[in-house]
């Protein structure tokens, strides 16, 4: 595969652009692949190579890369009649009424312009709204780039900055637990109950490699919300609109958050994010309230009318429906795959999400695999072995995903996410035939790992 105009670019973005890129994760090894233009369900790079895209966008693009000539003209049309004012628009209340009408937990949103800007608004509204200062997150969740959220969360090292530049002043704040660890969280309220102001969780870990909530993991948090008064956040930014359709994840779990953030599928690939609640609640933020939050771009006219055409289109056309029906068999022809080649590996996903997870082989026989995807099955015979948290993904095969595998599968014109700990997603456009190209690839890959071990 010739990628000579990637490599040359990339050499010049490397003069420029920190890394080469805007965001770390697209530095992908050895250098990436510069995007000439999409095509439904596919990318083309620069050099003319045609991939199958599971990328896409890292979550945001629902329909695919050729947006439905309805979507398409709403957008053009907002362009040509004025980008934006700094007055409102009604396609603000437009796409704030489609998702109180879907999403039973939320009367009212305030959109802002990212995830991270709608994680950062949840916790200041539910600050403002206890009194309260603590917040609990997940260890290997994400919420985006604010200080409050780089905090360590290794047990030694626990509140301290995640990083160089975030002051200890704003990571003290911040307990973080494991994912699926109801006990965890259980003692750090029995510690810190009356100062936590909310619990922060992805209802299905989106960010590290897609992991199911076991059963009864999400009431669980409810009920120490409620217990102690704090407030439960679902970060929806990559499940909402995604994991259960209209409804979001928390349909699916059927656990009632009281705030929900939102952000990638909400925007229609502009950046919109959004905090949703109850009206007593998000009637705090000013003008309304007293709970400051401002911002020159938040319900942007653009990213407005993209979102809510696109949600609109996924309705009208049962595009939820259909993206399940193709994740569930794409997640099955994986796991014969991992049957045949790896049984020590897990599939995970549901809905139009997915990943193989690298687990290493326990002390267990392999066992049967959830076929379209690990749900915690307390039936199964490796329950107890499945990847459940951040750690489990991490001490998989990580190396093995990044430096080989993901190399074999973009050789074979298959665009994956660039490790193991962010999910892949299905848009609209994908095909039964990418979802068989794609298959195929896997076997291929796959049949040059190593076996047994
Ligand atoms: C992507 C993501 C964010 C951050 O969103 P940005 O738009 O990148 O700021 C926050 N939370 C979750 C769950 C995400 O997946």
């Amino acid at each position: 595969m010739n990628r000579d105009h990637s490599h040359a670019l990339y050499g010049r973005a490397l003069s420029v652009l920190p890394g080469g890129v805007n965001s770390p994760v697209r530095a992908t090894q050895p250098y990436p692949s510069f995007i000439d233009h999409g095509d439904g369900s596919h990318v083309v790079d620069v050099d003319g190579n045609r991939y199958i895209d599971y990328v896409l966008g890292y979550g945001p693009i629902l329909l695919g890369h050729s947006p439905p000539p309805k979507v398409r003209d709403a957008i053009a049309d907002r362009v040509e009649d004025g980008i934006m004012f700094g007055a409102p628009v009604e396609a603000e209340i437009e796409l704030a009424e489609f998702v109180v009408e879907h999403v039973p937990s939320v009367e009212m949103l305030r959109f802002v312009n990212s995830g991270t800007e709608a994680t950062t608004a949840a916790v200041r509204l539910a600050r403002g709204y206890t009194g309260r200062e603590r917040i609990l997150i997940i260890g290997g969740g994400y919420h985006g780039g604010n200080d409050a959220f780089l905090v360590d969360g290794t047990p030694e090292k626990a509140g301290r900055p995640g990083s160089p530049g975030v002051p200890s002043g704003a990571a003290k704040d911040t307990l973080v637990v494991p994912f699926n660890d109801a006990e965890a969280a259980a003692r750090a309220f029995e510690a810190h109950g009356d100062e936590i102001a909310a619990i922060l969780v992805e209802p299905v870990l989106g960010n590290s490699g897609c992991i199911d909530p076991v059963p009864g993991y999400l009431d669980a948090l409810r009920q120490l919300a409620d217990d102690y008064g704090a407030l439960l956040v679902f970060d929806e930014v990559m499940t909402g609109f995604r994991i259960g359709g209209l409804g979001c994840a928390q349909g699916v779990f059927g656990v009632r958050p009281d705030l929900t953030t939102f952000a990638k599928v909400i925007g229609g690939g502009f950046p919109v994010g959004a905090v949703g609640g109850p009206t007593e609640i998000l009637e705090r933020f000013t003008p309304a309230g007293d709970v400051f939050h401002a911002s020159t771009y938040a319900g942007h006219p653009v990213g407005m009318v993209a979102g809510v055409e696109t949600l609109r289109y996924a309705k009208e056309h049962g595009v939820y429906g259909r993206l399940a029906e193709l994740g569930d068999r794409l997640r099955a022809g994986l796991a014969d795959i991992v049957a045949d080649h790896a049984p020590q590996y897990t599939v995970v996903g549901r809905d139009s999400m997915f990943k193989i997870i690298f687990s290493r082989a326990s002390t267990e026989p392999p066992g049967e695999t959830c076929g379209a995807g690990c749900r915690h099955d307390p039936d199964c015979t490796r329950v107890e072995s499945c990847p459940k948290n951040a750690s489990h993904v991490g001490e998989a095969e990580g190396d093995r995903w990044e430096r080989l595998f993901w190399g074999d599968m973009l050789d074979q014109g298959v665009m994956l996410t660039a490790n193991q700990h962010e999910s892949q997603f299905l848009s609209a456009a994908h095909t039964d035939e990418d979802i068989e190209v794609t298959l195929e690839a896997y076997k291929h890959a796959m049949s040059r790992i190593p076996t047994g071990v």
